[in-house]
């Protein structure tokens, strides 16, 4: 197998440059990719920048990969060289723990990122165990589909767990890379969305994406106006807020379900969560199976990216827009 190119930090919150590694021999249940689209996830800035002391460099980032299958391991049945495929934040599992055995690779111990101690997508090609690699439907464009395959799962795996339908009315706070998948999802799904921005330049964008409400954050009269009326609200808002707010935006039994990360600590009063046995809680991405779920119903439904494509090669100027919060909604780089 030839060299793997890509574009690789060498050091903390360091440009990204061309890095050749040898990938070695594939492995028996892995699958090599050749990578025609990858997204732009938060998760990879904040590798890059070493947020979350993992990092090891040089690293390739991006782990919302499209493209098309190169080789197959021996002991690989379920894919062919040439079929386009998916792979997102999780690469491998150990296939054998509790986690794994119920269905729930996502929770495995054992489990292996795609960018984490290993080169990502940020590059000619990738490899990774064929169980988390995904055939795409020919319904949904590889561009359009590249941020489903982290921001996607990241989103719609929390609706499903809890049984979002139609007689849910579902709060979106944070309208971005996140926020616009879960808007569409929550509608698919039947429920009445209502989005929750800082912003009221988003508005327009939040219905025709599907929202039916409004909230502008910044008016504590919006936000005491929806006190008591939704039951799950996700949050992919990455700032500091009143959560308390949220936490009276939710019916009783209503839950509040955390896909951001505020920088710091979520704290709230005991009270509201007593009195309507109110819940906190989050949630990691989903398991292959999902996956498979969530492509198959964005394919059928029509739920797609909002994007805006660079060549692989202008990654760094890309990430830049990422940061300054431009890009609307999805940053794609293209091989
Ligand atoms: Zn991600
Ligand atoms: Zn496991």
């Amino acid at each position: 197998m030839s060299l793997i190119q890509g574009l690789a930090a060498h050091a903390a919150g360091a440009e990204l440059l061309p890095f050749r590694y040898d990938p070695g021999e594939l492995g028996l249940q892995e699958v090599e990719i050749g990578i025609s689209h990858c997204g732009i996830c938060h998760s990879d800035i904040h590798l890059i920048s070493n947020d979350w002391g993992m990092s090891q460099y040089p690293f390739i980032p991006g782990h919302e990969i499209i493209g098309t299958v190169k080789a197959v391991g021996p002991s690989v049945r379920s894919l062919e060289v040439g079929q386009r495929v998916g792979l997102g934040w999780q690469s491998n599992s150990c296939g054998e723990c509790e986690w794994c055995t119920r269905g729930m690779e996502n929770l495995c111990p054992l489990m292996e990122a795609t960018c984490v101690h290993r080169h990502g997508g940020y590059a000619d090609r990738v490899r990774a165990n064929a169980r988390f690699v995904i055939p795409i439907p020919e319904a949904l464009p590889s561009e359009q589909a590249a941020p489903l395959l982290c921001g996607g799962i990241t989103v719609y795996n929390p609706l499903r767990i809890h049984g979002v339908n139609p007689s849910s009315r579902v709060g979106v706070a944070g309208i971005g890379g996140l926020g616009h998948l879960a808007i569409q999802f929550a509608r698919v799904f039947g429920a009445e969305v209502t989005a929750f921005s800082s912003s009221a330049a988003k508005e327009e964008e939040a219905r025709e994406l599907g929202a039916h409400n409004f909230v502008n954050t910044r008016e504590s009269k919006a936000m005491k106006e929806v006190a008591g009326s939704l039951d799950f609200i996700i949050s992919a808002i990455s700032a500091d807020q009143d959560w308390g707010v949220y936490l009276q935006a939710l019916r009783p039994t209503g839950t509040l379900c955390f896909v951001g990360v505020p920088p710091s600590p979520v704290t709230v009063h005991a009270l509201p969560l007593i009195n309507g046995i109110r819940s906190i809680t989050g949630s990691p991405i989903g398991s292959p199976h999902r996956l498979r779920e969530m492509i198959d119903v964005a394919a059928r439904h029509g739920v797609k990216a909002q994007t805006e494509r660079f060549p692989m090669a202008k990654a760094n100027e890309a990430i830049e827009r990422v940061k300054k919060n431009k890009v609307r909604y999805r940053a794609v780089l293209a091989n």
